[in-house]
């Protein structure tokens, strides 16, 4: 059995974006919930962040929403959900990352981009081993998975820094792949 309990989620913020982003982190949200793992994610209740928490919510789960106080009106916490307001960008994503056991990245900006890249450096690091798979839609991470295979190939990160993230296209493919890791990594 998985011993994953909470699973983290880095995701766009804005509203603007093509629709089919949107539809994906409903549908993530909603398949979190349904397989019983609670969403730990920014607290937002705009674009992606906030998509994918209501559609948890609505379908039963549980959502643990981390926002810094001077977002607080920017990203619109939502506040039908357990939330915790911190002072800073660091807390927030420190406390994200205490809370959960495995990570899910959805299309984004600089902010999804940065969480990310951050969780993937301390793993390469070895000061953590929880597993991350990025989901998207029409080869959104393409460019990103190019630029790693790329530092990989110039020798700046070994092989094996590759076997740290996976790549879906449907929340289930997601999620299947942080179970199957989290148990290999036991
Ligand atoms: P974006 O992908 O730019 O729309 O940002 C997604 C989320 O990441 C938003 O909630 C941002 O507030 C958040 N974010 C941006 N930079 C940081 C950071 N340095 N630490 C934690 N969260 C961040």
């Amino acid at each position: 059995m998985s011993s994953m309990k909470s699973i983290c989620l880095y995701c766009g913020s804005s509203n603007d974006v093509d629709p089919k982003y949107l539809d994906l982190a409903v549908d993530l949200g909603k398949t979190i919930a349904d397989r019983g793992y609670r969403l730990v994610y920014g607290g937002g209740s705009v674009g992606l962040m906030g998509a994918s928490a209501n559609s948890a919510h609505l379908a039963g789960g549980d959502v643990l929403g981390i926002m810094p106080k001077f977002l607080l009106s920017k990203e619109r916490i939502f506040d039908l959900v357990e939330h915790r307001i911190v002072d800073t960008m660091h807390e927030r994503k420190q406390m994200m990352f205490e809370e959960s056991d495995a990570f899910i990245v959805l299309p984004g900006g600089i902010g999804t981009l940065e969480e990310a890249v951050e969780m993937l450096s301390w793993a390469r690091l070895g000061l953590h081993s929880k597993p991350m798979a990025f989901l998207d839609v029409d080869g959104f991470w393409s460019p990103f998975f190019e630029l790693m295979g790329h530092i990989v190939e110039d020798k700046f990160t070994p092989a094996e820094f590759l076997d740290l993230f996976s790549h879906a296209t449907t929340p289930t493919q997601a999620i299947d792949s942080l179970e199957t890791r989290i148990i290999s990594l036991k």
